[in-house]
């Protein structure tokens, strides 16, 4: 597993060293709320490890990314979504990603619009 970051904002999140209303941990992950939520349940699910996004940590660690994803689904059972959930990787400036360390958004409790902006 790589090391934390030390200018890397997720993994003082992970570490503690940041506040943040987490939701869920395992072992693997850590689930946090988004500080700008864009829907009613609006979480981030993030590898304790720190990778810079979703392609390398499926390289480093790719059972981590079901672990992402199994948190996810356990965050959305706990928030009362049923089954009506969105999962998003930004990945890339381009794509929006401002954060380099590997995040997967939950994103629920509204009607979601397709194709997103
Ligand atoms: P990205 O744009 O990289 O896909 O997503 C980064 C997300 O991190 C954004 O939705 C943003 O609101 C969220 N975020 C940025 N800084 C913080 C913070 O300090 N705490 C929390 N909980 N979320 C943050
Ligand atoms: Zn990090």
């Amino acid at each position: 597993m790589s090391a934390p970051d030390p200018d890397c904002l997720f993994c003082k999140i992970v570490t503690g060293d940041i506040p943040a209303e987490i939701v869920h941990q395992t072992p693997s992950v850590v689930a946090f709320r988004d500080v700008a939520p864009q829907a009613p349940t609006h979480v981030l699910v993030v590898p304790r490890e720190h990778q810079p996004d979703a392609a390398a940590l499926a390289s480093a660690s790719p059972t981590t990314v079901a672990d992402l994803v199994t948190a996810a689904q356990t965050v959305a059972e706990t928030d009362g979504l049923g089954g009506d959930y969105r999962l998003v990787f930004n990945t890339g400036v381009g794509a929006g990603q401002t954060v380099f360390h590997t995040h997967l958004h939950l994103l629920g409790g509204r009607p979601m619009t397709w194709p997103p902006g």
